[in-house]
């Protein structure tokens, strides 16, 4: 059925159509998938707004501004959207920033940088690393949000304890006022005549500096005695700078939410990158322990200091993160070796005494090892969304969620609090940032319940009133106001004070349009909740935007995983109004293997299309299944290769097919650039008729090998290494009959057609002990059959099929058999590994690595991004050639800057999009073809 948003007459076009003469069509989207999308953050709530604006420069955002102003729109400047607090969320226009994600300038000796918001943080900090330096704070969403939203949330994280918040970071701003003028807001001297000449040209900065001065006494008296602060505007910050003579006005800006002025770079000042580091995990049996060992911990000067309470740990589950069943509570420790000038091993040392002097349920784990270190973070980086795991209608709720108390009290608040939601009967986490008093507090309800949105609504009041009066803390540490505290800032600061905000708010935003509801507001918390939402299974957490390679490259939310989780699951999706980008994922799975929730987005899009099923991809595929004739055909193609695929018949061929593939998907296209490999004349079937089992005959070999068509059709020698390979290994593989594994045939929607192969598999691959891959495709697929006949019949067969396939590189790693291996050329060869989306999606990432690293002759570099995705997943570099090029160029760049000679990966479409994309960087082979060379080098030697 169509959808009647197709159909109805949009009252709200007119904005984006003006928006987009203004500042060109591209930048400017209403559809009604950008508009779900874009209704929601990290956060409970949801708004739609009539247009989103990608901006590309300043000019841009300040004609936005004034557009927005001049109607009286509401406009809502937006990153990343990862804020736990509803500031990126409107009725208006959002302005997305994500376009601009520049480092502009970078001085190394000075440290500093300048930056544009959309530059999300893993990034920079990746490309400040190659210089030694990093941008200190780090919020846990460090992988996905963005540096405008930090700005503008004065974000923090861990790491505050040593680098402080983002307001102690900042040396300038570029921001966009809301008349459309340029401020170069930065700490000006009182006495500067650029000072004098600012105050001259922005009246809100004359009155603000009136105000300051006006009101010094109010501000230092209502100052908040906690550490971190993130309520309300920074006025002290301000005041600060004017005890020490100058107008410091980064600090009004930075933690101003999208309020006050849009910002379009930052100089940030950066730290030196630790050279060392250490992490411990301990694991206490008694809370209040805690609360005593804490003062002691910080003697150590430990750069992150975090805690999780005894009901966190129950909730992200103890047994799967190695944690005691008896721990009442767990520390998270971290020590730079830099910081503290001192051998780490022996501040270790210190740091086991000081915990010995506590019960503790085990030992403190501790690891220097990056990759250990990452292991014990992990669980505390992913916790928020994790704990929507935890039940089908419960959620976790973000409304008490930072709260700051005196760090020497944190067990005193973790004791309460758990006694007041026990009381209440509701499942909580606490945790947080213990060394800084900053308690992050998510309690799981069902909103939609009305018994749970009472306590919800009580727990908000009572717990942010007893922050403020018994513990005289802050009810925001460093998420922000947002929808969801501003009903609360006038409390936490007494009216007075209050009213100097407002006054701020109408002096730079007399009309109102800039993020309104957001830090001023006197709209109750509960405006806006999305009910509907929030019985959903996802967190809108946005870390599968950070590894979709689509978002990656459209920087949009319509074209991102989060985004499609909206649309495909909103009650007004039609496969007509949002065919746009429901037919742009790649269902390269990285999603998937990235959510911390367990949502799979590419599942939910699969479903979808199975709902629309492409009809020229299901001719092909009804051919493919035709295996006697379909194989004929291709050995004919495969005979004249060398006269089709030349350049200048090739771009005949795009020429002429285009008609063709335009039923295939819009998109589509046979490009003359893309590397075609050279089809087999012989497939290996007919190359290894020893190899395939008699019908009807017993299974004679313990292993088939499961080549897929890839390794059947291609002249590329994988199939042939991984034969050899096993063969080493003393297993003579059988080829028993076999199917499509299904996965491109899913892709186009047709999945009753890849049950039909996948139940032919089922049987041909019964009775043997391990079914070995050699494609990464196929290896998933494989391994997910059960998903694919869920509720099914077949469904046990496919569970048991599920265990027994082995990807070849788990297959060399697990044999006892050890081959003798040798270099295969004189000189050592450098090799990077992509590793393919579907074999990380099927577990498979340690397996290749290790044996690649130990390979004789050969010198194995772990190249960066190597886990992303090179957009070749299947055949989109068919179904959209121009977007899975523009995807690999980021893994082209990163094959350069690893120097690599060759490039290893283990898929065939991984394979094609490398030599295509790479255009000669590095040689492309499969990871059997690699071990195959070493063994046969040892035989020759
Ligand atoms: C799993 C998870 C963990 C988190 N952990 C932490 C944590 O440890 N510490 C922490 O501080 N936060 C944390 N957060 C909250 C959030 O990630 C941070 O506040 C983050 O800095 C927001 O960045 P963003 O790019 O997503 O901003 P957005 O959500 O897009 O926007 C946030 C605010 O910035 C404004 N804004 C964005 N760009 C601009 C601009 N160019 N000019 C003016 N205003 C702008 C928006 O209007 C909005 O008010 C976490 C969130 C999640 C989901
Ligand atoms: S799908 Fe998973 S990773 Fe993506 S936003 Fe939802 S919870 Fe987060
Ligand atoms: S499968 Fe890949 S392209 Fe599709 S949503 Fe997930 S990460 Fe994005």
């Amino acid at each position: 059925m169509t959808a009647p948003t197709l159909i109805l007459p949009e009252r709200s076009r007119a904005v984006a159509s003006d928006l987009r003469a203004a500042i060109g069509a591209h930048k400017v989207k209403d559809d009604y998938s950008t508009r779900t999308a874009y209704a929601v953050d990290a956060s409970i709530y949801r708004m739609e707004p009539k247009a989103v604006v990608l901006v590309e420069s300043e000019e841009d955002i300040a004609a936005t501004v004034r557009y927005a102003v001049a109607r009286g729109i509401p406009l809502t400047p937006r990153a990343a959207g990862t804020n736990l607090t509803g500031s990126a969320i409107g009725s208006g226009i959002i302005l997305d920033v994500s376009r601009l994600n520049r480092v502009l300038e970078l001085n190394r000796e000075e440290r500093w940088a300048r930056v544009q918001p959309g530059i999300v943080l893993a990034e920079l900090n990746k490309e400040l690393g190659r210089h030694g330096l990093l941008f200190g704070p780090d919020p846990s969403s460090g992988d996905m949000c963005k540096l405008g939203g930090m700005l503008a949330n004065n974000s923090s994280g861990p790491h505050t304890l040593r680098y402080g918040a983002v307001k102690d970071n900042v040396q300038a701003l570029r921001v966009c006022l809301q008349s459309g003028d340029w401020l170069d807001a930065k700490a000006y001297g009182l006495d500067d005549s650029r000072c004098t000449d600012l105050l001259k040209a922005h009246r809100p900065l004359h009155d603000l500096r009136s105000l300051l001065q006006d009101h010094a006494a109010l501000i230092a008296q209502k100052r908040p005695t906690v550490s971190k602060n993130s309520c309300g505007y920074n006025l002290f910050g301000l005041a600060d700078g004017l005890a020490r003579g100058c107008f410091d006005l980064p600090k009004l800006f930075v933690g101003s939410e999208g309020t006050l002025g849009l910002f379009s770079e930052a100089t940030i000042r950066l730290v030196e990158k630790p050279r060392a580091t250490l992490t411990a995990l301990i694991h206490f049996h008694r809370l209040e322990d805690v609360g005593d060992a804490v003062p002691k911990l910080l003697e150590l000067s430990p750069s992150a200091l975090e805690v999780m309470d005894a009901n966190t740990l129950n909730l992200i589950g103890r047994a799967k993160h190695g944690i005691p069943g008896d721990a009442a509570a767990t520390l998270l420790v971290e020590l730079d070796g830099d910081a503290i000038g001192n051998d780490l091993r022996a501040q270790a040392e210190r740091m086991i005494n000081i915990s010995r002097r506590y019960r503790l349920t085990s030992d403190p784990v501790i690891a220097f090892d990056p990759e250990q270190r990452e292991q014990l973070w992990k669980a505390r980086k992913a916790l928020y969304p994790t704990l929507y795991r935890f039940d089908p209608k419960k959620k976790p709720i973000n409304f008490v969620d930072d709260v700051v108390v005196p760090a020497d009290r944190i067990s005193e608040l973790i004791r309460y609090l758990e006694e007041f939601f026990a009381g209440q009967r509701v499942p909580v986490a606490i945790f947080g940032h213990i060394g800084n008093g900053n308690a992050h507090i998510i309690p799981l309800l069902d909103v939609n319940d009305h018994d749970d949105f009472q306590k919800m609504v009580q727990g908000y009041h009572e717990i942010h009133q007893t922050v403020l009066g018994r513990f005289g803390g802050s009810i925001c540490g460093e998420h922000g106001d947002g929808r969801v505290r501003a009903e609360y800032v006038k409390t936490m600061f007494g009216q007075e004070l209050y009213d100097l905000f407002v006054r701020v708010k109408q002096s730079f935003d007399p009309t109102g349009v800039l993020n309104p509801g957001i830090k001023i507001s006197d709209r109750p918390f509960t405006d806006h909740i999305d009910h509907v939402r929030l019985s959903k299974s996802c967190a809108t957490c946005a870390k599968c935007n950070a590894v979709c390679p689509v978002y990656d490259v459209f920087q949009s939310e319509d074209m991102s995983s989060r985004g499609w989780f909206e649309i495909v699951t909103d009650k007004n999706y039609s496969y007509l109004n949002s065919k746009r980008v429901v037919e742009a994922c790649l269902n390269c799975k990285s999603c998937r293997t990235a959510c911390p929730a367990g949502v799979d987005v590419s599942q939910l899009i699969l479903d979808r299309r199975a709902e629309n099923p492409n009809k020229m991809a299901g001719a092909i595929f009804r051919f493919h299944a035709q295996t006697a004739r379909f194989e004929q055909f291709l050995k004919f193609l495969a005979r004249y290769q060398s006269i089709w695929d030349r350049p200048l018949i090739r771009r005949l061929l795009d020429h002429l097919t285009k008609p063709f593939m335009h039923r295939l998907a819009e998109t589509a296209r046979l490009s003359p650039q893309l590397v075609l490999p050279r089809l087999a004349r012989r497939h290996l079937r007919d190359r290894y008729p020893e190899l395939i089992p008699q019908a009807g005959a017993a299974a004679r070999s313990p292993v088939a090998y499961f080549h897929g068509c890839a390794a059947n059709y291609f002249d590329d020698g994988v199939g042939d290494a991984v034969i050899a390979v096993l063969r080493k290994h003393g297993v003579e593989p059988a080829l028993p009959p076999q199917r499509c594994s299904g996965t491109p045939i899913e892709t186009y929607g047709h999945r009753a057609l890849a049950k039909e192969g996948a139940r032919v598999n089922l049987v041909s691959m019964a009775g043997y002990d391990k079914v070995v891959t050699g494609c990464a495709s196929c290896t998933l697929m494989l391994k997910d059959y059960p998903t694919l006949f869920a509720g099914e019949p077949e469904q046990a067969a496919a569970q048991a099929l599920a265990k027994r396939v082995t990807h070849i590189s788990e297959f060399v790693a697990q044999s006892p058999v050890k081959p003798a291996m040798a270099g295969s050329q004189s000189a050592k060869c450098k090799v990077a590994y992509h590793s393919s989306c579907h074999l990380r999606a099927a577990g498979v990432t340690k397996e290749p690595r290790a044996i690649l690293a130990g390979l004789p002759g050969v010198d194995y570099v772990e190249m960066p991004d190597a886990d992303r995705c090179a957009g070749g997943a299947g055949t989109y570099l068919v179904k959209d050639f121009d977007t899975s090029q523009r995807i690999v160029e980021r893994k082209r760049r990163a094959v350069e800057q690893s120097g690599a000679d060759v490039v290893a990966t283990s898929c065939p479409a991984c394979m094609i999009q490398l030599r295509t994309g790479l255009q000669g960087a590095a040689e492309v082979k499969h990871v059997a073809q690699l071990i195959q060379e070493a063994y046969e080098a040892a035989d020759r030697s």
